[in-house]
This record gives structure tokens, sequence and C-alpha cells, in this order.
């Protein structure tokens, strides 16, 4: 758990003893008399609601064409920054236009065009075997199942859920660190690990749902739910988030 957690939920402790019985909780009632929801069921909709009153257009911030781009991209995109990324693909993509012209060359042929991300070596490498493996078992083209798609070099359940939410058009709730963070905050969850936070989420979010859901999330996390210092003050959650200040 993050500090900025540990110390947030200290806080909600000392004002509040059944804030940990709170997140158990399985009340088919979710709202309280005063409109706040109670449940981390009711939290997750009221915040969805919210989140996409705020961020009506949130997108995945990575530059792609299809399906083999993005999965690429989110691949490169691992402990790096989207803009970063974005600079890089371009070049790579008109280089490597498809998994097939990947597939034949070597992942040092790879390393000039994506030398300005880090861990660059070892991300041209999962980019070669993604694309090998995506000719040799799948026609070159990008699985859509979970247990496909995580068989790929460089591929979590994380990437997995971007591409299959985002490229494909699937159910999907990527988790990264902006959702662990909040998803505690906001009692919806009391884990860090993040195969955890996604089976919890997937029960509480609606499958078509789940993308949208986590780009508001990751999106607010950037914008007012920030790490190190959450804007509680202006944030639309704050009448019913566990956590505000
Ligand atoms: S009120 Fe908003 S900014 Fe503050 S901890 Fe909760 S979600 Fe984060």
């Amino acid at each position: 758990m993050s500090l900025t957690v540990m110390r947030l939920n200290r806080v909600k402790q000392e004002f509040e003893p059944n804030y940990y019985v709170s997140l158990g909780e399985l009340d088919p009632m979710t709202q309280t008399s005063s409109g706040k929801p109670r449940s981390p069921k009711g939290r997750a909709r009221r915040a969805h609601e919210l989140l996409a009153d705020e961020y009506p257009d949130a997108e995945c911030e990575l530059d792609f064409n299809n399906a083999y781009e993005l999965l690429a991209a989110t691949i490169l995109a691992a402990q790096s920054t989207d803009v970063g990324v974005n600079k890089a693909t371009p070049r790579l993509f008109r280089r490597f236009p498809t998994p097939y012209d990947l597939a034949e060359v070597d992942p040092e042929q790879v390393e000039p065009y994506v030398n300005t991300i880090g861990l660059f070596r070892n991300k041209s490498k999962s980019l070669v075997g993604m694309a090998r493996m995506l000719v040799d078992e799948y026609d070159g083209e990008v699985p859509s199942r979970m247990e496909d798609l995580v068989r790929l070099p460089g591929v979590g359940r994380k990437t997995a859920n971007v591409v299959r939410s985002v490229a494909l058009g699937l159910p999907g709730l990527p988790v990264d660190t902006h959702v662990t963070r909040l998803s505690n905050l906001l009692g919806l969850t009391d884990s860090e690990d993040p195969v955890v936070i996604e089976r919890q989420l997937n029960a509480v979010i609606p499958a078509a749902e789940r993308g949208d859901f986590s780009l508001r999330m990751i999106l607010h996390g950037r914008r007012v739910c920030i790490a190190r210092r959450p804007q509680c003050d202006n944030c639309i959650l704050n009448y019913f988030c566990p956590s505000a200040l």
C-alpha cells in the first residue's frame, strides 16, 4: 500500500472506525439517506457516473491505427510515458508496418527506433517475440482472448486489457498505478494486487463500461487525485470518498 493511501486510511480510521468494515459490505442498498453510496458497488457506480460527466471523451493517449500498433505501443509504454512512446512509434511503424515485417528482423535492428524509451533493449526483444508469435500462431492477427494475449512476450493483463478494450471493443479493465491508488482511496478494494482489483472491479462495473471506467480513473488520477497531493477540495467524488481530506 502506498504512503499516500496509508496516510489517508489512517486519517479515516481515526474519524471513521467502521471504514474497513464498509470495504467488505455487500449490502444491496447502495445509497444512504443522504445520497452517499455506502457499498463498494455503489461507490464504483457513482464514481463512474460522475467521472463520465467530467471526462466524457476520455480516450487512450497512445497513437495507433490498428490492434497490432496499439499492442506494440502498449508494450513500449510499460514504465514509460505515452508522450515518449508517441514520439518514437511513427518511425517504428513506418519501418515495420505489420507483424510480418517485425518478425523477420533481430531485436538489435529494432533498437534504433525505440532507443529514446526506457528499457528499450528488453522491449525490442519483446516486440520481435510478440510479432513472431503473431505470425507463427495467429496468422499475423492480434488474438482477442485474454489467455492468448498474455502468452505474447511483453504482454501482461494490463496490456491485454488495453488491447481488448481500446482496439478490439471488448470488455477489459486495465489496472495501472492510478486505478490501483484511486480504487483504494475510494474504498472499492483493500488490495494492492492488480489481478485482485481487476476481479473486484469487474464484479461491480458492467462489462461494456470497464474500459472507459479505467481510462477515466487514470485521467482523474493524473489531474485531480494526484499521488502525493490529492486535490480533494476540487474533486467531484469528495462527497462520498472515504479518504477525502
Ligand atoms: S476525494 Fe478525490 S482527490 Fe481526494 S482522495 Fe478521494 S478521490 Fe482522491
